[in-house]
């Protein structure tokens, strides 16, 4: 029996155990130490733009900071890309803010510009202008940045990029999650380098850094006592976690080389195969992490379903999924605004992620294409 191909595994570079066993033997078993800062300094290094980072305990701790520092509170709207995983979406319910989502375009599959603006202006007709907007750059891939961040300063409102799936990425030359006022990072177990669980908040000064460190480690005022004048979180990363991550960034540009090469292998895969296109950048503006390979079937030319393609995977111990389900259409989301057209719909009904990991072998690659040309040749 062939072992189970995973979607996307974690991949350790080797150096991982060092760091978190200099944390042991400096007893550094808390949520600080040399590994965070460390870490910090090595995502700092990596994305450049002089950026500040806050290590954080997951991507979705992330969000909710960025929320708060832009200040949405109860009752507020927030603007979100619809097509996304939840976690994009959930801290702003956290807030107790309204959701408004937007559709997708369909050369990056995110944001729509035009859905943006028309949802923005409708909403200050209405009496209320959107605190902030979530972008996504999803699988990886860009969004169309320029046109999104035009408007979010026509309009003066902040844009957080929710880049937990393109670490690595660059839209223009420059790594996303450097554009927005706040950027988000996840190091989630799937995610393209993994600290088993694990986020980061991109500032742009100082001062927004402080204080997602101040808010994350519960909110303690400057006093020998414990004495709080805001509601806080334990949202801090673990020293040992941190070092994880400080293996996991020597080797992040390599993984970004082979996810791509996955991203490549797909390409000669379904070369000929009709009715079948591989997610691929629109233009030399774009250069995508390539998280996950993604496909979407039109069934009308290809006479096969995304369903189909992923019951044959699974006969063979090979995971895959269909694209993430958009929140306007989520039943928990059932109540909020929604602008746009079927893009994200479509998308859903007819995309699949496919078997993206770094760690593939060739003969992995081998039992997938096997699936793929035996499905769609019979
Ligand atoms: C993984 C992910 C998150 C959440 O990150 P966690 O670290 O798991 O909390 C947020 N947004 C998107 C698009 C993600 O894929």
């Amino acid at each position: 029996m062939n072992s189970k191909i995973w979607l996307s595994s974690p991949h350790m570079g080797g150096t991982e155990q060092k760091y978190v066993n200099e944390a042991f033997e400096a007893n550094w078993i808390a949520p600080l130490g040399p590994n965070v800062n460390g870490f910090e300094k090595d995502l700092e290094t990596f994305l450049n733009n002089n950026v500040k980072v806050a290590a954080l305990s997951a991507g979705t701790a992330a969000l909710h900071l960025a929320l708060i520092e832009c200040n949405v509170k109860y009752g507020d709207e927030v603007i979100c890309q619809s097509m996304t995983f939840s976690a994009s979406a959930n801290p702003i319910a956290y807030c107790g803010a309204i959701p408004v989502f937007i559709d997708s375009e369909s050369d990056t599959w995110n944001m729509c510009p035009l859905a943006l603006e028309e949802a923005i202006s409708d909403r200050i007709s209405k009496g209320k202008k959107p605190k902030a907007i979530i972008v996504v750059h999803l699988y990886g891939m860009p969004a169309k940045m320029d046109e999104i961040i035009a408007i979010a300063n026509k309009y003066q409102i902040p844009l957080i990029e929710d880049a937990a799936e393109a670490l690595g990425s660059l839209y223009k030359g420059k790594p996303c999650g450097t554009f927005g006022r706040f950027g988000i990072l996840s190091f989630n177990g799937n995610k393209i380098i993994t600290t088993s669980g694990g986020g980061a908040l991109v500032c742009h000064s100082q001062e927004d850094k402080d204080k997602a460190v101040f808010l994350s480690t519960q909110a303690r005022d400057d006093a020998p006592h414990y004495q709080h004048s805001q509601i806080g979180y334990n949202y801090r990363m673990s020293n040992i976690v941190a070092g994880i991550g400080r293996g996991q960034m020597e080797v992040l540009n390599d993984r970004v080389a082979a996810r791509r090469k996955m991203h490549d292998f797909y390409m000669e895969t379904f070369r000929d195969i009709d009715g079948v296109e591989v997610f691929s950048e629109p233009s030399e503006d774009y250069f995508s992490n390539h998280w996950l390979s993604v496909i979407e079937i039109d069934e009308a030319v290809a006479g096969k379903n995304r369903e189909g393609l992923r019951l044959a995977f699974l006969e063979d111990d090979i995971e895959s999924r269909p694209l993430w389900k958009p929140m306007h259409l989520q039943p928990v989301f059932r109540d909020s605004p929604y602008y746009g057209q079927r893009v994200s719909e479509t998308l859903f009904e007819n995309g699949l992620c496919l078997p993206s990991g770094s760690n593939l072998t060739d003969e992995d690659r081998q039992r997938i294409a096997t699936v793929i040309k035996n499905y769609f040749s019979k």
